[in-house]
């Protein structure tokens, strides 16, 4: 059984992080989305609205669960019997960060390999933070986002 988890903040999902989704679900028997609660971080959508949105955009992939984490995030894929941390790459800009995550996270567990997954050329561009500013200055952002998303950002919904 190839269990990966997708971990993110995810706030809040969008056609890109799905597209990701999808590739690894093709991949893996089992992908594991897990939302980090790190309270530390400033998020604009609470952690139950982030997981919910995930939610109600994956029901069409069978093999895909929600899920959330705290915590070191090398123990929580251990403790899920994953051997793959998959993450999303658009462009060079998200390299240094994630290849020092990848090797550090390397260093703690060698036993899991972080796997990379280039998202369709349309969402290479998209980010959550994008999203958030086009919706908050009224636009439309339908074609970025699920559904469930566009629905929860649609101006007057907050
Ligand atoms: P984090 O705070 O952990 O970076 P994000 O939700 O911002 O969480 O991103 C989770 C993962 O999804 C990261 O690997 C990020 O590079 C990737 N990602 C974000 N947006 C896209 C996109 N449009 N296409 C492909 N990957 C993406």
């Amino acid at each position: 059984m190839k269990i990966a988890v997708y971990p993110g903040s995810f706030d809040p999902i969008t056609n890109g992080h799905l597209d990701v989704i999808e590739r690894a679900a093709r991949l893996f028997n089992k992908v594991v989305v897990a939302v980090s609660r790190n309270p530390e971080k400033q998020h604009f959508f609470a952690f139950g609205e982030r997981l919910e949105m995930i939610k109600l955009s994956v029901t069409h992939l069978k093999n895909v669960t929600v899920d959330s984490f705290d915590g070191l995030l090398v123990d929580y894929v251990r403790a899920k019997k994953a051997r793959a941390i998959v993450r999303g790459l658009r462009a060079v800009s998200d390299f240094d960060y994630e290849f020092q995550m990848a090797l550090t996270n390397r260093r703690m567990a060698p036993q899991i390999e972080t796997v990379f997954l280039m998202t369709d050329y349309r969402y290479s561009y998209l980010s959550s933070s994008f999203v958030k500013q086009i919706a908050d200055l009224g636009g439309d952002v339908s074609t970025f986002v699920p559904p469930a998303v566009a629905r929860r950002l649609k101006k007057g919904a907050r």
